[in-house]
């Protein structure tokens, strides 16, 4: 490529972008970035930001990690591919399904390997349908998923999304998928209800669905610990209680989609740990290599798993796999950048950083435009609102947010708008020096998206 401009306008022309407005990209060109360093990354015109979404919720270690390009070159040396069916193995393959299965202490028995979270997600309806089969209840196969959830975009991951742009115009949701309040107190409450109280309405929601879908026909409920790609949606609390003992009743699996909430970005190794999810299939992606590699797992529990693997052997074979499942190369980069967040503590980091990071945004909650904080560990959601006293939000909404987003690149940093909400949700490396500079790269930000507004 001769220029910088040249491979702008190559691009506009050539690359078809994921979650882009394809006739607007053709007025502004790509936002180019060339490299990365800790919790930086720069653009071709050498402009400094702060990945304050690790990338897509995912750059754990931070970027330019030799130790994950030194592994990576080691298995690329040794052995650069190889796959997983009609039972052939490899080392890292093998290591990182116990590793797996042990950071879950026995909840789960086995590891089955995909590309992306998305296809885990679709591997896991395709699981839950060949569970019921196999168990003789053809009838029980409706998933039950949340509003402004988000699993993906293949076409049963993007079915089990709960947002408009991703069915629309796609022909989705599938039929077998239903969808249940989101459970966004500061949104959804009623005046005056309690986080319990609320949490038990939606408790109750949820069986009234089931009981109207017919509970015999209702086989897994999946949601994401706390909401990522919707909005960072805490749970109410005893939320996560409540509607496990709903699922518990009428024999409903219970799926967490720990994608983004795998491997410390809560503080805690699974969002599961933090809100006392037992579930029966847990899904994990993104943070397990710190995406230097694709890869994506679905873990089993021993009651699933034993289900599975007796119909695989009644039906001659589990009729399911990818070329790349249990990549090589992606296996042995997860078990290098696993090892480093156990090495460096940064499960620990984030719950301290993360810490920091909610009192730094709690102390802008007096801002006019600012109508709640949330999240938890190292991710928080920042919504913004037209009317404050009134939770008003903008109209059109996103305003805000789109401003938010473009504007904070000229402040040095990357940030993500949800509709009116700004997202953060930086690598688990960040020191709390880093977190103040990003908290202060944002109320620039701020302060150009209340004039804007104003
Ligand atoms: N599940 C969750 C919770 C996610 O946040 C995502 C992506 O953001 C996915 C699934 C889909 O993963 P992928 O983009 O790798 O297909």
């Amino acid at each position: 490529m001769s220029s910088l401009q040249d491979s702008h306008s190559t691009d506009v022309r050539s690359h078809l972008h994921p979650y882009t407005n394809v006739i607007k990209h053709r007025g502004t060109g790509p936002r180019v970035i060339d490299r990365g360093a800790g919790i930086y990354v720069y653009d071709d015109q050498g402009k400094q930001y702060i990945e304050g979404m690790a990338g897509l919720w995912s750059v754990a270690v931070g970027f330019g990690e030799q130790r994950l390009v030194e592994a990576a070159t080691r298995q690329m040396s040794q052995l650069p591919y190889y796959h997983t069916f009609t039972h052939k193995s490899h080392l890292p393959v093998i290591e990182l399904a116990q590793r797996l299965v042990d950071y879950t202490e026995g909840r789960m028995a086995t590891a089955f390997f995909t590309n992306s979270g998305s296809e885990a997600n679709d591997t896991v309806v395709k699981f839950v349908w060949y569970y019921n089969n196999a168990l003789g209840r053809p009838l029980k196969k409706k998933i039950i998923a949340r509003q402004r959830a988000y699993h993906g975009v293949t076409v049963a991951s993007a079915s089990l999304t709960g947002l408009a742009g991703n069915h629309r115009d796609f022909d989705l949701p599938l039929p077998q998928i239903k969808h249940t309040s989101c459970p966004h107190h500061y949104r959804h409450a009623n005046p005056g209800e309690s986080e319990e109280d609320f949490a038990t309405r939606l408790a109750n929601e949820l069986e009234a669905l089931i009981q109207q879908e017919g509970p015999d026909t209702v086989a897994a409920f999946i949601g994401e610990p706390l909401m990522g790609a919707g909005g960072v949606i805490a749970p109410p609390r005893t939320y996560w209680q409540k509607i496990q003992a709903v699922c518990r009743k009428h024999d409903i699996l219970v799926i967490a989609d720990e994608v983004i909430t795998g491997f410390g970005r809560l503080g805690k190794r699974f969002g599961s740990d933090v809100y006392g999810i037992e579930p029966d299939i847990m899904v994990f992606s993104k943070q397990i290599t710190s995406s230097y590699q694709p890869l994506a797992a679905v873990l089993l529990s021993p009651k699933v798993n034993e289900v599975i693997a007796e119909n695989s052997g009644k039906v001659g074979t589990l009729g399911h796999g990818y070329t790349a499942s249990g990549h090589p190369v992606a296996t042995a980069v997860a078990l290098e950048n696993l090892k480093i967040i156990d090495e460096r503590g940064l499960i620990e980091n984030a719950a301290d950083c993360g810490a920091l990071l909610h009192e730094e945004l709690r102390a802008l909650a007096d801002h006019p435009l600012i109508g709640e904080v949330r999240g938890t560990g190292l991710i928080a959601g920042v919504e913004l609102v037209a009317d404050k006293a009134t939770k008003r939000p903008f109209d059109p909404l996103g305003k805000a947010g789109a401003y938010a987003y473009e504007q904070a690149h000229e402040h040095g940093l990357i940030i993500r708008g949800i509709q009116d909400t700004v997202a953060f949700c930086p690598p688990l490396i960040i020191t709390p020096a880093e977190v103040r500079e990003m908290v202060t790269r944002f109320k620039r930000t701020l302060d150009d998206v209340t004039r804007y507004v104003g």
